[in-house]
């Protein structure tokens, strides 16, 4: 519904589900967040860190995407050219999971349909299902610009792909290597360091005895994996182990499989650890495998790709992992060969994505060698050209990237960009950016693909700037690029912050983004970390269905400190939506009460003016410092007190019979009130971008507040001596309020105050505000009496209260209340006391219960803390009724 001059005329209550789809359809086809790399304007952008293809939003991505989106909204408003790139992930394990699932529900496998077929399969998975995250960033309010998005698997994204892939092979920056590499046997595929997660498990060492070949004895060797012994190809024992001197050289029996194998001598070996003499298995241990190379030892591979023993293993094959395991033990007890088995927990590598036991794994794989690139991705962030927000991850950063290993980027997967590698029958490498027609080195025309595909972080770590258009050299590129801000949480800075900096520093620098906003994961209340185990996953869809979205942002930013983690409960989001409501109710207030707005007020006018829009310029002034220094839960507590506390109570309180008046101070009153209503809309419309838009389209009739402008700074508007002076008189209002709300004084009674002023001003305050004083502290007069001399508080009064009276103090004036009429002073009293010999008593109990050791020892940490902390009420609640009797012990 809309006014005649179009503006919407508000409904009584806020109604997030009609005001949100409407306004973000409003901001689409007005096309304010689309970019133009040609405005001349200065820029600010972002790329949205793609969400997977396979995913929806969940109450992670909520907080990530209003944190940009605040950013964003931000930017925009002060006239910025913004750019927010969205786009997502192909995901290569993940989706190829998803499809392949739902084939296992029709009976099949990939190999059933072949590579291409199932390829096919998975873009048309993609077309119909995927991308559901889409949809839910709009109602999410994301201000990404739609025009622009991205695949990782797109077009220009594959040729990027291909041109680095291309360029760091021809730099000496990328490798085909045999080494050993995480293996899923479920999977089916290599994962990089990052993509195993460590776990301890129960696990064992059991001591095995190899015989001397010459039947003189035997030398022992401790093992977690007894059953890797199948693929033994020598014993390593420390040069300077004396235990083991004279055995280096000679030759053992290996059990079970009776092969002939060397004792080694070599320095990495750990003289601690078990007997000093340690099994070599180079197939299947990374150690290992570095011993084998120093002594030209053979690699025996014992598995298949599902972790079964194959052929190499003898009568164990076909049995799996852990049931070779008991039968290799069970084996080498019956011959009198294992000494012992202890129990021995250690950390297991498994596969992130489907929780099973990484197997290390000989193999040809693809490798960048990432050394060199991660001393220019730490120059960048030392020299200042990227730095981190809060600095104090940069920490992280480098600590990781000094320990970086080469990155092992082949996957043995259908899903994801093709390795552009092609091999001649002699085994020939030709690694192109066109697939070529003959090999490089012989000019055989039978040449064949690698099977294999890249690592995702591959494409992603391009992000900033293969969505740009390179390597081309487009107008984007150089609009918008490097871009302004990375924001993401700390979970994943280096699976993904440390490759995009590598590669972008390498192939477009100076960097690819000026600053890394860093911010913490959402918990529970408790500050535990959401999963399903622990039934405490919050989904931000219901959140945003029962509460609003505004109500979803706000109670994210709010709890969103500088790089901490954030903590979440519904409780909190409900608060966020009265405050949403609070604001419309403010605002239908404000709109009907001054009409058409009349722009920004002159400075000066009355108390209440000038302190209201001082304490507007000072608000304006923090939350857009605390905006700057991405401390947006600074700026949400800010706008929220000033909102809610001084603007729709004091503030519209103070305003009322002045409006009610009529005339040019009503004028000044609502236009003043108008003015503060729409500053606090812009200032807050980052975080609440939908209930802020509705109520100034309603307020001042402008079309929207995404293209700003941010409010500008009034300095002349800071007003020390109102802000002090309405101190005086909040503190006035509110300890007589807290006196009717303690002593139970009934609404209908109303006393007449007698104040004795701290001072000649606060007297001149007191009797100019006194009908305030006497409005909203509900009284009959108020009257404001002098001291002798000076007016000191030496003075004595001039005309003390008659009759009985309560005493009050604040700031620093006294106030005096006459009893007669407002309560019975005798009962007033019984009651204190009565009140405080329960608390007496309570006090007493919970003393005892916390000084008996049986209950500290026996209860659980967090009841012992309860009990402390009621203490500490019961403390403070005593404190106060003791304050209530010395307020009445005056009275007569
Ligand atoms: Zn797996
Ligand atoms: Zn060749």
């Amino acid at each position: 519904m809309t006014t005649p001059q179009g503006r919407p005329e508000l409904p009584k209550t806020y109604d997030p589900t009609t005001v949100e789809g409407p306004t973000y359809k409003r901001w689409l086809d007005a096309g304010v967040f689309t970019a133009d790399p040609a405005s001349g304007r200065p820029r600010f952008s972002m790329a949205l860190p793609p969400p997977n293809v396979t995913g929806s939003l969940h109450i992670g991505h909520a907080l990530d995407h209003t944190y940009q989106d605040y950013l964003a909204r931000l930017h925009r408003m002060r006239g910025d050219e913004v750019l927010w790139l969205p786009g997502m992930d192909h995901a290569g394990i993940a989706t190829q999971n998803v499809v392949e699932r739902e084939l296992a529900k029709e009976g099949k496998t990939r190999f059933d349909l072949g590579r291409d077929a199932f390829v096919e399969r998975v873009w048309a998975w993609k077309a119909e299902s995927g991308g559901r995250i889409l949809g839910q960033m709009q109602r999410l309010g994301d201000s990404v610009d739609w025009s622009r998005e991205r695949f990782t698997m797109d077009e220009g994204l594959s040729r990027a792909v291909r041109e680095v892939f291309v360029s760091l092979y021809e730099q000496g920056l990328l490798y085909r290597g045999r080494r050993i590499i995480n293996w899923c046997p479920r999977c089916l595929t290599a994962l990089s360091d990052i993509e195993v997660e460590h776990e301890e498990v129960p696990g064992e060492l059991a001591h095995l005895r190899y015989p001397l070949a010459d039947g003189s004895g035997f030398i022992e060797v401790a093992t977690s994996r007894a059953e890797t012994m199948l693929g033994d190809t020598a014993v390593a024992v420390h040069p300077e182990d004396p235990r083991y001197r004279d055995l280096v050289g000679r030759t053992v029996r290996l059990p079970l499989v009776d092969r002939l194998i060397p004792i080694v001598a070599d320095p990495a070996v750990d003289r601690e650890f078990g007997t000093g003499a340690v099994k070599v298995t180079p197939a299947h241990d990374p150690n290992d495998y570095e011993i084998a190379e120093r002594h030209g030892l053979p690699a025996v591979d014992i598995f298949s790709e599902e972790a079964i023993v194959n052929a190499e293993g003898g009568r164990f094959e076909g049995l799996d992992r852990y049931a070779a395991r008991r039968e290799v033990k069970a084996a080498m007890a019956e011959l009198g060969l294992l000494d012992r088995v202890e129990e021995a927990p250690h950390p297991v590598g498994h596969c992130y994505r489907c929780r099973t036991e990484v197997e290390p794994r000989l193999s040809r794989q693809w490798f960048v060698a990432t050394k060199p690139l991660a001393s220019e991705a730490m120059a960048a962030v030392r020299s200042g050209q990227t730095r981190f927000e809060p600095a104090r991850y940069e920490k992280t950063f480098f600590g990781w990237m000094e320990q970086i290993r080469d990155w092992c980027v082949s996957r043995q997967l259908w899903w994801g960009h093709r390795i552009p590698a092609w091999y001649c029958p002699d085994g020939h490498v030709t690694v192109a950016r066109q697939d070529p027609a003959a090999c490089a080195e012989c000019g055989a025309g039978e040449l064949v693909q690698d099977e294999d595909v890249l690592d995702t972080w591959f494409s992603s770590g391009l992000w900033p700037f293969s969505t740009l258009g390179w390597p081309d050299q487009t107008e984007d590129l150089a609009a918008f690029y490097p871009t302004s801000v990375l924001v993401t949480g700390y979970d994943i800075i280096f699976f993904w912050v440390a490759r995009m900096l590598m590669f972008g520093c390498h192939f477009q620098p100076p960097t690819p983004f000026e600053v890394v906003a860093i911010h913490g994961m959402v918990r529970d209340a408790q500050g535990k970390k959401m999963s399903k185990s622990f039934g405490n996953v919050i989904d931000p869809i219901e959140l945003m269905d029962r509460h609003g979205t505004d109500a979803l942002r706000f109670a994210l930013i709010r709890g969103a400190n500088p790089g901490g983690d954030v903590p979440l409960a519904e409780e909190w989001v409900e608060g966020a939506r009265n405050f949403a409501n609070k604001l419309w109710n403010l605002g239908r207030f404000v709109i009907g009460s001054t009409g058409a707005p009349a722009g920004e007020p002159a400075p000066g006018g009355s108390l209440a003016d000038r302190w209201l829009l001082s304490r507007l310029e000072r608000t304006r002034a923090e939350v857009t410092a605390a905006y700057d220094a991405y401390d947006p839960a600074e700026a949400a507590r800010l706008l929220h007190g000033f909102a809610w506390s001084e603007l729709a109570d004091w503030a519209v309180e103070l305003a009322k019979p002045r409006l009610a008046a009529g005339g040019e101070d009503a004028q000044r009153a609502g236009a003043t009130l108008a003015y503060a209503l729409e500053v606090t809309l812009r200032l807050l419309h980052p975080i609440m971008p939908f209930v802020t838009e509705e109520l100034a389209r309603a307020l001042t009739g402008v079309e929207t507040l995404t293209l700003g402008p941010w409010p500008a700074e009034r300095p002349g508007d800071l007003d020390l001596q109102a802000e002090a002076a309405m101190a005086d008189l909040q503190e006035t209002i509110v300890a007589l309020r807290r006196f009717r709300a303690e002593h139970r004084v009934p609404p209908s009674r109303r006393p007449r105050l007698v104040v004795v002023p701290a001072g000649d001003d606060q007297a001149a305050l007191f009797e100019a505000e006194a009908d305030s004083i006497r409005r909203l502290a509900r009284l009959e007069a108020v009257e404001v009496v002098g001291r002798h001399g000076s007016g000191g508080p030496g003075g004595t009064l001039s005309a003390p209260p008659v009759g009985q009276a309560a005493k009050l103090l604040a700031a620093g004036s006294e106030l005096y209340l006459p009893l007669e009429g407002l309560l019975d002073l005798g009962e007033e009293r019984a009651r204190l006391e009565r009140e405080l010999a329960a608390l007496d008593a309570e006090r007493a109990r919970a003393e005892a219960k916390l000084a008996n050791p049986a209950f500290l020892e026996k209860a659980p940490a967090p009841v012992v803390a309860k009990a402390r902390e009621r203490l500490a009420e019961v403390d403070q609640a005593l404190a106060k009724v003791r304050a209530q009797q010395t307020e009445l012990s005056g009275a007569r």
